[in-house]
């Protein structure tokens, strides 16, 4: 089986000690290639080095808990970032986050829309965060011209329903293995279709409750990807096979990639 981990925050203190260990544990378990994410500028030019180190891709943008804290000419930077670095493949992690309220709201609506804009104008994927805003949300990501991603997908049908028109792809995490905070999206799950399916671990965090034996850790790492897809597998009733190889296709397909 081979994966592709949408969603790996190898940036993170939590990695420091062991990066090339996480990712060469990784590849053994089959996850061919990972997008780290950037959450701020210094974090995406983390991202980035990481990504040419290890031959992965990146994200460049900022994040709505980061939004307060954004450069004044935040959105030229993720552009210079963006046209100087092939590894990166999506403009973001970027979107609303009023569960935590990090930032004004305000402020979060004006940064996500400018990193709509951001990507229309630079023909790039988006990677977007929702959390408790989605009528909020969708107002903006109405204006989006490029395909994209929300990734750790935890809200209701309704939003669902309204990102599929919008024709954006889903990102499935280790929520999908908890029986009670994912309790929704477990029976959500079902309703997206295969060709709009993509996993991430959002490694460190969200380790998939489903480990057998349970880690004596609770940082979550790219190589426990399969859980997630095993969990998918089994709430769909296909193959692990078919699910997994088309979230593998997807991830391709959306980040502009050649399948090898
Ligand atoms: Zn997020």
């Amino acid at each position: 089986m081979r994966y592709f981990d949408i969603g790996v925050n190898l940036s993170s203190e939590q990695f420091a000690k062991d990066r090339a260990d996480v990712v060469s544990r990784a590849r053994l378990a089959g996850v061919d290639n990972m997008l780290l994410i950037g959450s701020n500028i210094q974090d995406s030019q983390q991202a980035i080095v990481l990504a040419n180190e290890f031959s992965l891709i990146a994200s460049a943008g900022i994040h709505p808990h980061d939004a307060k804290t954004a450069e004044d000419d935040y959105c030229q930077i993720i552009q210079n970032l963006t046209e100087q670095n092939t590894v990166v493949a999506a403009i973001g992690e970027c979107g609303l986050d009023y569960n935590r309220d990090f930032s004004p709201r305000d402020k979060q609506r004006e940064v996500f829309a400018a990193q709509v804009a951001l990507a229309n104008k630079l023909n790039k994927p988006l990677y977007m965060h929702q959390r408790d805003a989605h009528h909020d949300f969708l107002a903006i990501v109405k204006e989006a011209q490029v395909p994209g991603v929300v990734h750790c997908f935890t809200d209701s049908e309704e939003a669902l329903e309204a990102y599929l028109e919008l024709g954006f792809y889903i990102g499935i995490t280790g929520w999908l293995c908890d029986e009670r905070r994912g309790d929704t999206l477990r029976k959500l799950l079902p309703r997206i279709p295969l060709d709009k399916l993509l996993f991430e671990t959002d490694a460190p965090y969200l380790l998939p409750r489903n480990i057998k034996p349970k880690p004596k850790s609770r940082r979550s790492e790219p190589l426990h990807i399969e859980y997630v897809a095993k969990q998918a597998a089994e709430l769909y009733q296909r193959p692990l096979e078919e699910v997994a190889n088309a979230a593998f296709y997807n991830a391709h397909k959306l980040f502009g990639l050649e399948l090898a």
